[in-house]
């Protein structure tokens, strides 16, 4: 072996010890960072004060953490809804938006499940908050939303997701509220009574087909944001005791 050679193999050592050392820090890094990230977001952590923070930060990632929430998609599985004469239906406006609401709260943290409007899961159903998405005709040339619940003593827990799902909605969107219009349909809505009682509902009505449609179909994530904003709505203020 020539002296060149022998410098080679020695660099070549070298160099697979550096490899070898720069593995191992790294390995030593990744493994600090994973142990403080666990215990930084740990949910059991409350109350031990260095993990506030953490928790703070898991609680604002994950706002919808360990929730579970029915969203039915207006029509779906059984018929078209209201129909515009281009072809544009109901029932494909309200399944988009369906879809992206579950989605985002799935995004947040909850389980979510996406139901037909005469789904086979909706006899004593429970979830957290349930709502269902339906949109308005597409023959008047109205503009606005509106949302109801069934109207039960028993259950405030519906009135109050009603009321997030007004607010919430309206701050999203920029729609008029469009009280008036509330059907039988709606405030007599067939699913408020296949659920459990004490599942807290609503249904709104997203907006007309006419007027609204630009909204509902080219704008869907902002239509979703403000059905999810009300749901966050309901649930945070049930945390803090407004049950
Ligand atoms: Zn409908």
């Amino acid at each position: 072996m020539g002296k060149s050679a022998n410098r080679q193999v020695r660099q070549g050592d070298m160099r697979r010890q550096t490899i070898r050392w720069a593995r191992g820090f790294l390995l030593a890094v990744l493994v600090v960072a994973l142990v403080a990230g666990v215990m930084a977001t740990w949910p059991s952590a409350r109350g031990a004060a260095p993990m506030v923070g953490g928790v703070r930060l898991f609680g604002a990632l994950f706002p919808l953490a360990g929730r579970h929430i029915g969203i039915v998609a207006g029509h779906s599985g059984s018929d078209a809804g209201a129909v515009c004469p281009d072809g544009l239906t109901e029932a494909q406006v309200n399944l988009a938006i369906a879809e992206a609401v579950v989605r985002e709260v799935e995004a947040r943290g909850a389980t979510a499940d996406l139901l037909a409007e005469f789904d086979e899961r909706l006899s004593g159903y429970r979830a957290d908050a349930f709502v269902s998405i339906h949109a308005d005709s597409c023959e008047v040339d109205l503009s606005g939303y509106k949302v109801a619940g069934l109207e039960d003593a028993r259950n405030s827990a519906s009135a109050r997701l009603v009321e997030c799902l007004w607010r919430e909605y309206e701050r999203a969107t920029g729609l008029p509220r469009h009280p008036d219009t509330i059907t039988y349909d709606m405030s007599q809505y067939h699913a408020f009574r296949e659920i459990a009682g004490t599942t807290p509902a609503a249904i709104i009505e997203i907006g007309f087909l006419k007027a609204d449609r630009d909204l509902l179909t080219r704008q869907p994530q902002r239509v979703a944001a403000g059905i999810v904003a009300g749901i966050e709505c309901f649930l945070q203020n049930r945390e803090q005791g407004g049950r």
